[in-house]
């Protein structure tokens, strides 16, 4: 790797940061940027790096003080209130002390703060007192793993690096690390940083400049390293999977994976590096060493899940997966026993599910609770994949025993850093919505959003449907309702896209009207086609994704008050809709024992751009009613609105005793009213 520092860049930082903080700290922020912005350096949040400068106390004394990463900050788009200020003095002075527990530590830093509303700053805060340097740089980069990640890795980083870089030996990050690490410093100060056994590379320098490209040539002489000895064996016999095969995969691998409340959304990853890997003959072995850094453990779990399910379909997959899910878990939970015993100590066990699973000719599929989750995972394993490729290129790839993994896995600093999973009903729930681009669909994509679900958005609709899922972040896809082919291809996007699928909203309809004995058979097909058969189409797709996942879901269709109480000049839409309503009881009945729930929701006079503002006027008139009276014409005397209609939508979905139902929306209609 080249450096990027530039001179220009370094003072416009400095200007632009003038009214914000000192130059160090505008310089930090840059250099900071510079390694963050690189995933070969550092990838979703890992790494850290610190300045010591000065700051003006709340007396308005100047002192010296440790600017460095706060937890929660990435360093490619750090700010300067993501490294905040300790005081340095007393800091450093903990350095005399015999030992510090974890929780010690974090209250030491803690008090220590200039600003006590700042984020705790890193895990890694005393390693950066301890030592004397103005600017240090800490990354976990690929190359350097791959050295580090040795039986001999001592003798082959003396190799390289020669008495440049100091070696300290694998201590887990905390107090006693920080110490070691100043020890190794002090028997040679004119090191220019120092390799982490297992862990990674600190550098440092009297600038920001001097400390980063120092951190850049030695990843660079890493990188040559590995080049050099570069090769890999692949047996390419292997033809690989045909795609349809994640589409039946995921859906069960899935629904086994997820147990009682806990369900994963997955991401596969095939890309050529992937599927090298996965096709190596010596995969079973190179894929149960372990983690490329410890700090992964918290994200990828200490080994990944080889399935090798070949062509394999239907039930004899699914016992496949079963068997090796069930000696996965088993070997976890003995995993944490035999460390609880080891230790004398009691941990509340992790689940013990996978979250990275290796198929042969297929490539790799991450889970998460989250699809972020899902991605930190796939993006570390797959930087995982590269640092063992060159580590055994090298010599031997070698991690950390499982008493060391087993520390950092369960150490409350590094579970922190995944924050508490807000208890939302619908997490890890995948959600398919039609129509979704406005009105009811939008409402009831938003909701769903709200309760914690994955979303999948169709519309016909390109422009609002795209505005819609970037405000959600979710995936989106523009459909025509009447093309049978594309509605079922959309249901396995969303299983590609996400690994399955829970729940089904099937909301998008049209609004024809015409006289019955006059309208064509022509004009009634296509208001059959997109009120009644696609949402047919679209369930009965959803429906074998659902039973291939066996953890039950939920159909959810939007009929309307048309159903039960038809109004002359309607004819083309309440066919159509008093069908959808028997379509949603046949669901009922045929997937009930697969715990399926089907329901609808009956709403009516929701201002939306399905009837045209004209159309409003004229029903109104010919009630002798203004347009907001008009909307209000029910029991209730209340207007009902779209987010109305997408809470009852939420409310079904949550509802895990109730199938066959109709909600009515409708601020009351007794002529309406379905019994
Ligand atoms: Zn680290």
């Amino acid at each position: 790797m080249d450096s990027k520092w530039s001179d220009e860049e370094a003072a416009a930082f400095v200007e632009r940061y003038a009214d914000r903080c000192n130059a160090d700290l505008a310089l930090r922020v840059y250099s900071s940027r510079l390694i963050g912005s690189d995933p070969t350096l550092v990838l979703h949040g890992g790494g850290n790096t610190s300045v010591k400068t000065t700051a003006n106390d709340d007396l308005g004394r100047e002192i010296s003080v440790l600017c460095v990463k706060g937890s929660g900050w990435n360093l490619g788009d750090i700010e300067p209130e993501g490294l905040p200020a300790v005081r340095l003095e007393t800091l450093r002075a903990l350095r005399g002390l015999d030992k510090l527990s974890d929780e010690d530590m974090v209250n030491a830093q803690r008090t220590r703060m200039l600003d006590a509303s700042a984020p705790n700053p890193s895990v890694e805060t005393l390693l950066h007192a301890f030592l004397p340097h103005k600017f240090i740089d800490h990354s976990h980069a690929d190359a350097i793993l791959s050295l580090v990640d040795q039986l001999d890795a001592e003798q082959i980083c003396r190799q390289q690096y020669g008495k440049r870089l100091g070696i300290v030996p694998y201590v887990m990050p905390g107090f006693a690390l920080s110490k070691l690490a100043a020890e190794v410093y002090d028997k040679d100060p004119e090191v220019e940083g120092l390799l982490l056994l297992r862990h990674g590379l600190f550098t440092f320098g009297n600038s920001a400049r001097e400390s980063y490209e120092r951190h850049v040539r030695a990843v660079s002489e890493a990188e040559e390293y590995c080049a050099r000895r570069r090769y890999w064996s692949t047996r390419k016999s292997q033809l690989p999977l045909p795609a349809p095969a994640y589409e039946r995969l995921a859906p069960t691998l899935r629904g086994l994976l997820g147990e009682g409340e806990r369900r994963y959304v997955l991401e596969l990853r095939s890309s050529p590096n992937v599927v090298d890997f996965v096709n190596d003959s010596q995969l079973e072995e190179l894929s149960q060493i372990g983690c490329a850094t410890p700090d992964h453990v918290i994200r990828t779990k200490r080994f990944p899940l080889l399935l090798r399910v070949g062509d394999q379909q239907g039930a004899a997959l699914r016992e496949h997966i079963a068997s090796q899910l069930i000696d996965y878990r088993k070997n976890y939970n003995e995993y944490v026993s035999r460390q609880m015993q080891e230790k004398g100590l009691v941990v509340q066990p992790l689940d013990p599910d996978p979250r990275i699973i290796l198929v042969p000719r297929l490539g790799m599929i991450a889970a998460g609770p989250t699809p972020k989750a899902a991605a930190i995972a796939a993006d570390i394993y797959e930087h995982t994949i590269e640092v063992i490729r060159n580590a055994e290129a090298i010599d031997r790839y070698q991690a950390l025993p499982e008493g060391d993994i087993f520390d950092m896995e369960y150490w409350s600093l590094e579970q922190a850093k995944l924050g508490k999973q807000k208890p939302l009903p619908l997490v890890g729930q995948v959600v398919y919505i039609s129509g979704a681009a406005r009105g009811i669909g939008r409402a009831t994509a938003q909701a769903f959003a709200a309760q914690g679900a994955v979303l999948y958005l169709v519309d016909r609709e390109a422009g609002p449907l795209r505005a819609l899922a970037s405000e959600l972040r979710c995936r989106c896809e523009v459909i025509d309702l009447t093309d049978e082919q594309a509605v079922r291809q959309s249901v396995r996007h969303a299983v590609q896209c996400h690994g399955g699928l829970d729940g089904v909203v099937s909301n998008a309809g049209i609004a024809p009207q015409g006289a019955i004995d006059e309208v064509s058979t022509a004009e009634l097909e296509h208001s059959f086609a997109i009120n009644l058969y696609a949402h047919h189409w679209l369930a009965s797709e959803a429906a074998s994704v659902m039973k291939a996942q066996a953890s039950g879901g939920f159909l959810l269709f939007n009929a309307s008050k048309a159903a039960f109480n038809p109004g002359a000049g309607f004819g083309p839409y309440a066919l159509p809709k008093a069908a959808l309503i028997a379509l949603m009881k046949q669901y009922a009945l045929e997937l009930g024992s697969w715990g399926i729930r089907s329901n609808a929701v009956n709403a009516d006079r929701v201002r939306t751009e399905l009837l045209d503002s004209e159309e409003v006027r004229a029903r109104a008139q010919a009630r002798g009613l203004d347009v907001d009276s008009y909307y209000r014409s029910n029991l209730l005397q209340r207007e009902v609105s779209s987010r109305d209609v997408a809470g009852a939508f939420v409310q079904l979905a949550l509802a895990p005793s109730t199938s066959s139902a109709v909600l009515t929306v409708d601020g009351g209609n007794i002529a309406a009213s379905p019994r």
